[in-house]
């Protein structure tokens, strides 16, 4: 092994602060990287690719919970129903429909959070503040009862200006309190705030991030 996975991990759950969460995003890495990972204890995972992931679930130890991290097109949602432990990145009302009808097919109540974009890529997906808004004010989410909209999702920027990320977060964890108090006051499940990634988790954690998701830190470069 190329990475010392274990000391880096280590590293990362040192300075995660209680009740944050670590996302090990294991995408492009190799099951013994994985397997070193969770020997350290480590059960969340984040993937992005359906196919890969499937790889993985069927050799990989069935305590691990998988979260899919990645633009889920509407036709895959069918395959990760059965098992995926949270989908982080729902950024349509056709997407969240579409796995409330799946997950109801294994009689599941699948979790999920809304994928903001807030970032200044034009590439990048997600809900911006008022599609989100629009979203939830709908309602019909209410009526999906085979999904649970645990909280929200987002990436910053990817440039070095610490200010402009440390911004982009604030602006989602502005969002989090507005949605709880209008959308989800009686919903104790709605706590997630995911951000942060290798390159910006410190300050991720510094805006009050719940979940940050690491890959690179952890596991070292993807080999593509
Ligand atoms: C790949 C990926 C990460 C992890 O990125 P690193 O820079 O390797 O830590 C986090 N979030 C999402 C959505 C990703 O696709």
């Amino acid at each position: 092994m190329d990475y010392d996975v274990k000391g880096n991990l280590k590293k990362v759950l040192d300075v995660l602060p209680q009740g944050v969460r670590l996302v090990a995003i294991s995408k492009y890495h190799p099951n013994e990287y994985i397997m070193a990972a969770y020997e350290e204890g480590q059960r969340i995972f984040g993937e992005s690719h359906e196919q890969e992931l499937r790889q993985k679930v069927e050799t990989l130890p069935d305590d691990i919970q998988w979260h899919f991290i990645g633009h889920l097109q509407t036709n895959k949602v069918k395959y990760i129903a059965p098992y995926i432990s949270m989908i982080e990145a729902v950024d349509s009302l056709k997407l969240l429909r579409e796995i409330d009808k799946q997950a109801s097919k294994h009689e599941r109540v699948i979790d999920v959070l809304l994928e903001l974009h807030i970032a200044e890529e034009a590439t990048k997906y997600g809900l911006t503040p008022d599609d989100c808004r629009q979203l939830l004010e709908d309602g019909t989410w209410r009526e999906l009862k085979h999904v649970r909209i645990c909280g929200l999702m987002m990436m910053a920027s990817n440039v070095d200006d610490e200010n402009q990320i440390r911004s982009e977060f604030g602006i989602c964890k502005n969002l989090f309190v507005e949605f709880k108090s209008r959308y989800f006051s009686d919903c104790p499940y709605f706590c997630e705030r995911s951000y942060g990634m290798s390159h910006d988790y410190p300050i991720a954690l510094q805006e009050g991030s719940t979940m940050v998701r690491i890959g690179t830190t952890i596991f070292g470069p993807r080999v593509y």
